[in-house]
């Protein structure tokens, strides 16, 4: 108690009140994930302007032996950014550090602090004639440090790669306060380790992000957003391998759902209507994008793309967006699945990944097998199938109370989808993370080698433990 009382004063005499606050109106809001499935305590919330004033709160938190609790827009999937009942950490709110330096048009690359939202890093690229390709359903609130730290993906990966492409610098205070700081990004560096790639991903277990330098695209010229009805998954992955071929890069996103799905939008989004006359099976979404040299070819490469698959019955329905609210029409219908989903009542919700290839037959053995095992429910899949990477949910029988489903069935359940993605060489969190909601699913499933150079790393450059602690290991 004395021991925290002194950290505490010293926090404050060093942050200063806009750097630290104990005012519980003011951390409440962040001590709960924005899904409501985890909520801790703080002993106080630090918000440093700068690298340098972090640097030296973490030193601080060293000597004191303070738990630290990194967090960005509080956005995350997997209660990565909320701390423990016990009261003893710092919430360290990345927030502050949000300076977008220049952007020079040529280089085709921006640094910018750690809190920086997604969102204005986008509007502050295409000011510039340039675009950040990475984007998400909570880019209004996600931060850079934060899709730094969870390798975020989102619907653009297919083409563009998740943050561990786009990432060509770091800046990150260590657990003992020095600074590690590879901003300049380039091309070819072969001294040793990528050390950047090892704290990408480490969800503020093995460093603090404070800024990144990230790569910059051509801004879209033009793009064509179809939507396609299909029998079966396996139809959407052919259709998925046309499209690569008919137009290589410029196949963007590849999006699928199920008719399920698409019914619970109708009946959540007022405004929304279906894009086709007639029910299928399985839908898709696709985005082909060009840049100012491709634009005036694209049109025409797509209805192409489309009249080959409908001659080799590839899909049994498709329409091009006719213009852009068409096309973001089209986008907030898939976007809109995981809120619509909800509605439905108490689910489970997995984020998997297993190879590309394999995807349609994985789904196509689990959603069977899964409501056979569990009668009443139903099991759903939408989303990335060109990166092999679905949201499946299992939504429990109609009428089923909510906790007490969660604790039995719907634990259960996810440990089986665990266990299946598993044995088909997959992974249990293909780009949500593992933070508190799936610690020890990795813990019982992972590579016990693998797992073992993840703790061998986190104790070399944590010795004490202080940064994140409880989350992913
Ligand atoms: C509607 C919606 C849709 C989404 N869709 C997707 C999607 O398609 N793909 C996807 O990948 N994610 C998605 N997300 C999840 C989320 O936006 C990402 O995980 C994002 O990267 C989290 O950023 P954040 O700033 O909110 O981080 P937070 O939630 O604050 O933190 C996430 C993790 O990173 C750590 N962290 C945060 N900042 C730092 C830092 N500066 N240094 C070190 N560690 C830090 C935290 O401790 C925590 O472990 C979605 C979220 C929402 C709300």
């Amino acid at each position: 108690m004395t021991e925290q009382l002194a950290f505490l004063d010293a926090a404050e005499a060093l942050l200063g009140p806009r750097g630290l606050t104990r005012d519980h109106d003011l951390i409440e809001p962040w001590l709960t994930d924005w899904r409501g499935r985890f909520t801790g305590r703080a002993l106080a919330m630090g918000s440093p302007a700068d690298t340098q004033e972090l640097a030296a709160l973490v030193r601080l938190c060293a000597q004191h032996q303070v738990p630290i609790v990194p967090q960005g827009g509080n956005s995350g999937m997997a209660g990565g950014a909320t701390p423990d009942a016990s009261g003893t950490a710092v919430l360290l709110s990345l927030r502050r550090m949000n300076t977008i330096r220049p952007i020079e048009p040529q280089a085709r690359q921006v640094t910018c602090g750690a809190g920086v939202i997604l969102q204005t890093l986008h509007d502050a690229a295409e000011a510039q004639g340039l675009r950040f390709p990475l984007t998400l359903g909570g880019k209004g609130s996600a931060t850079v440090g934060g899709l730094v730290s969870t390798n975020a993906g989102g619907t653009q990966v297919l083409r563009h790669g998740s943050m561990r492409a786009l990432v060509l610098g770091v800046e990150a205070v260590l657990a003992d306060g020095q600074v590690f700081s590879m901003l300049t990004p380039l091309k070819k560096d072969n001294r040793g380790f990528d050390l950047k790639q090892v704290l990408i991903g480490s969800e503020g277990t093995l460093g603090l992000v404070t800024a990144a330098t990230l790569k910059l695209v051509p801004a879209v010229a033009e793009r064509v957003v179809i939507w396609a009805g299909l029998s079966s998954v396996q139809a959407a992955r052919t259709l998925l391998l046309h499209c690569e071929e008919q137009v290589g890069e410029a196949l963007e996103g590849f999006e699928i759902l199920l008719q399920g799905s698409l019914d619970a939008v109708m009946d959540h989004v007022p405004t929304a209507r279906p894009p086709l006359t007639g029910g299928h099976p399985w839908h898709v979404l696709i985005e082909v994008v060009a840049d100012r040299a491709s634009a005036e070819t694209i049109g025409a490469a797509c209805e192409a793309m489309l009249e080959q698959a409908f001659e080799q019955q590839l899909l049994d329905d498709a329409v091009i967006a006719s213009n852009e609210a068409q096309a973001d029409a089209f986008w907030l219908i898939r976007d809109s699945i995981s809120a619509a989903e909800r509605e439905r009542g108490p689910a489970v919700q997995h984020d998997i990944s297993v190879p590309v290839e394999a995807m349609p037959a994985f789904i196509d053995v689990a959603v069977p097998q899964l409501e056979a095992a569990w009668p009443g429910t139903e099991a759903i899949a939408f989303g990335h199938l060109g990166d092999g990477n679905v949201h499946f949910h299992v939504i429990a029988p109609r009428g089923t109370d909510g906790p007490a489903w969660h604790r039995g069935d719907g634990k259960a359940i996810s440990a089986h989808v665990h266990d299946l993605v598993t044995q088909w060489g997959g992974s249990i969190s293909a780009e949500h993370g593992i933070g508190q909601l799936k610690r020890d699913e990795l813990a019982r499933l992972g590579d016990p080698v693998a797992l073992d150079m993840m703790r061998r790393i986190k104790h070399a450059l944590d010795p004490l433990g202080l940064l994140n602690p409880g989350k992913l290991l």
